[in-house]
């Protein structure tokens, strides 16, 4: 396994490796960027195929953490951990207390969180080792980041469609949900009531057909989804969504989504932009889960605050989207370079 030289190396500041042959821990946790705040950023538990996978994804998502915290304007920088083990069969209370003393290990250096595979009990068991846990809710309030991160995709949405259709508002607007989790879900609520017509699909038909019916949607296959005859396409499942034949297929003029990393290969981003196809960048639309974690960790928490804070996401995608038409570049390379400006300063 190479580390140094791992194509997501990307000079992260830190990789710890940790292992307890009591409870069966196995993790990675890397930290790329601290200089603008400690790093914060999800612990993924995952049945990985070899420790080579694992270090892969853990690179990828940690370095990806530093870019949404930065043009979220949060004093935080990026990081991630991995335990490499099913969740289903795995998970234990000493296991996650184990983590939690790898993480306390690090002194407050990387603070984690949910992801997938890990959950805001998980994090409860974490917290009795280590104090550098976020995402744990405030007075008995659902520590769920869902809901924030939804609010988020929907301010992005605002943005892309001016730039991308040159409307201001939602009222007729066709949009493909692809993905009615827990961020789809409540993405969609909030688009119809803003007057929005929905298609949307899942794989999880139950669930799908209940939603559908209280918000008058369109229901399609899911291979489907992407030739819908739609104005926004939002990916709100799996990452690498956007593929080259999912581009060939889009009819959208938007794409605009909760989903990470959901360029299959950084090229996708030129193919959409020579399709005419607006890209709202994922991790600057899908931050308003990490917004309000980082608010959690403040004295002066308020909601109104958080929300005024996730409604920015649409400014700085204003700023995006002005600069890649300007520069007549992709809005994905151009988020890029704003965030590295921002955090390397
Ligand atoms: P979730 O698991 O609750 O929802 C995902 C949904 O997608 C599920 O209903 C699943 O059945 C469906 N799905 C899976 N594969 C599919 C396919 N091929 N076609 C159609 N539907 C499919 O997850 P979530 O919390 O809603 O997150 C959705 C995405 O947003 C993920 O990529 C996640 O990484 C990202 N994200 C989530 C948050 C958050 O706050 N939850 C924050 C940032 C990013």
């Amino acid at each position: 396994m190479s580390v140094f030289s791992h194509p997501e190396f990307d000079h992260h500041q830190r990789i710890v490796f940790g292992d307890d042959p009591t409870s069966g821990l196995r993790a990675i946790v890397a930290i790329h960027d601290t200089r603008l705040g400690p790093a914060l950023g999800g612990l993924r538990i995952f049945p990985y195929a070899s420790d080579d996978e694992a270090l892969t994804d853990v690179l990828r998502l940690s370095r990806g953490m530093t870019y949404k915290s930065a043009l979220a304007d949060l004093p935080l920088g990026g990081g991630k951990a991995v335990i490499i083990a099913d969740p289903r069969r795995d998970k234990t209370p000493e296991l996650l207390r184990a983590m939690g003393r790898l993480v306390d290990s690090l002194n407050g250096d990387y603070i984690t969180a949910e992801d997938s595979g890990s959950s805001e009990a998980d994090m409860r068991v974490i917290a009795e080792t280590t104090e550098h846990v976020g995402g744990l809710g405030r007075e008995g309030a659902s520590g769920d980041p869902s809901p924030f991160t939804a609010r988020g995709v929907f301010c992005a949405m605002r943005s892309a469609v001016r730039h991308g259709l040159d409307r201001e508002d939602f009222d007729g607007l066709r949009v493909a949900i692809q993905g009615v989790g827990h961020v789809g879900a409540q993405l969609a609520r909030q688009l119809h009531e803003a007057g929005a017509h929905l298609i949307m699909t899942d794989v999880d038909r139950d669930a799908l057909g209940q939603l559908a019916a209280s918000l008058d949607a369109e229901i399609t296959a899911p291979d489907d989804i992407v030739e819908a005859d739609v104005d926004v396409f939002a990916p709100c499942a799996m990452g690498a969504a956007l593929s080259p034949s999912v581009v060939e297929r889009l009819k959208a003029r938007v794409v605009c989504g909760a989903a990470n990393n959901q360029l299959a290969s950084p090229e996708i981003a030129d193919m959409l932009q020579s399709r005419g196809i607006l890209y709202t960048p994922d991790y600057v639309a899908n931050a308003g889960g990490v917004i309000e974690i980082a608010w959690q960790r403040r004295q002066d928490y308020r909601r109104e605050a958080v929300m005024s804070h996730i409604a920015g996401i649409e400014t700085t995608l204003d700023e995006i989207f002005a600069r890649a038409r300007r520069e007549n570049h992709d809005p994905a390379s151009v988020a890029d370079t704003l965030a590295r400006e921002r955090f390397r300063g």
